[in-house]
């Protein structure tokens, strides 16, 4: 028998998503209202600017007697991979969900998760939830994203695809698996993948943000693919062995050629080009293993929003 206090956790980061999460909390609700499902959400304001933290206090209030609400509120924004993790670990649940405070991630499609986890009598742990399309998406994202997965796969052995999100349900033995893995610079894709477990997809068509705007820029899309790759991956480390034999064979070929005058202006700078760029991918693990070696939290909670347990 199973002694969680809920059948299902709903884990909700949330940075500057005040417009959003009125609708989320009612449409979310009301998706199990018939359903004998006693669900739990847990918000995580990750440091918003619009008062996110105000309106989350208020729904944890007015859901008192009605639903189980948890908003955790931190000292500041440490990013989504941060706010997830909080979420993981105060979720009390038999199953749990990771799912958008926008609405891209449609809660409607809920129930069907829960069904089928439910109703495969243990012979799934993970339902994910799969985008089909890009719509209202910019085309150079869509088009980075893709690439990166293939890179991603290659490098690591293992299997992600683009439009495979962190919209999964799961079982508490997977959340329990994802929460040993103790690292601190997270990146749950690979998290999911590197952990297993049995996994069944459904498909649903994209939705865009209907209110503010997506936090990820350029920039911040690319800190994230090194992130996955230097998580998950050795091989850029291991680059500089296959990169120096090739030069040794092409400086080799230079010297037999009988004009060799382009070759000594062109060969130092890529000697050089290449060097630092294995320099850059060693710091890069130099670094990643600087900050896992600090043992710094995650993230640093500000404030604790929930109301009474429902069996304590
Ligand atoms: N989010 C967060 N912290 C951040 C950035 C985003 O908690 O630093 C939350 C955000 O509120 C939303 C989810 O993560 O619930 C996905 O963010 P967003 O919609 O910006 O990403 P996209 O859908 O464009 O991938
Ligand atoms: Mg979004």
């Amino acid at each position: 028998m199973s002694d969680a206090l809920y059948d299902l956790t709903l884990v909700v980061p949330c940075y500057n998503e005040a417009d959003n999460i009125p609708l989320f909390y009612k449409t979310a609700t009301e998706c199990f209202e018939q359903a004998g499902v006693g669900i739990e959400i847990v918000f995580v304001n990750d440091g918003s600017q619009d008062g996110t933290a105000q309106l989350l206090r208020r729904v944890v209030e007015s859901a008192r007697g009605k639903h189980a609400v948890q908003a955790i509120d931190f000292s500041r924004n440490f990013g989504k991979e941060a706010a997830m993790l909080a979420g993981l670990r105060e979720a009390t649940g038999d199953y749990l969900v990771l799912m958008d405070a926008d609405l891209q991630h449609p809660p409607t499609l809920l129930p069907r998760m829960y069904r089928i986890l439910r109703d495969s009598g243990g012979a799934l742990d993970l339902c994910g939830a799969r985008r089909r399309g890009r719509a209202g998406e910019g085309k150079i994202r869509a088009c980075l994203s893709r690439g990166f997965y293939k890179v991603w796969n290659s490098l690591t052995g293992m299997e992600t695809a683009s439009g495979e999100g962190d919209f999964r349900m799961m079982r508490r033995c997977v959340a329990d698996a994802i929460l040993q893995l103790g690292e601190s610079n997270r990146y749950t894709k690979g998290i999911f993948a590197y952990v297993g477990f049995r996994t069944s997809w459904i498909e649903y068509e994209n939705v865009a943000r209907s209110i503010g705007e997506s936090k990820w820029n350029l920039r911040g899309l690319l800190r994230n693919a090194a992130q996955g790759i230097f998580a998950f991956s050795d091989a850029p480390l291991k680059i500089a062995g296959p990169l120096g034999t090739g030069l040794v064979f092409l400086s080799v070929l230079t010297l037999l050629l009988p004009q060799t005058q382009h070759a000594i202006i062109c060969l130092p700078l890529l000697l050089s080009g290449l060097q630092l760029l294995v320099l850059q991918a060693i710091g890069s693990y130099l670094a990643r293993a600087y900050w896992e070696i600090k043992q710094r939290p995650v993230y640093i909670v500000r404030e604790r929003g929930a109301q009474e347990r429902r069996n304590s």
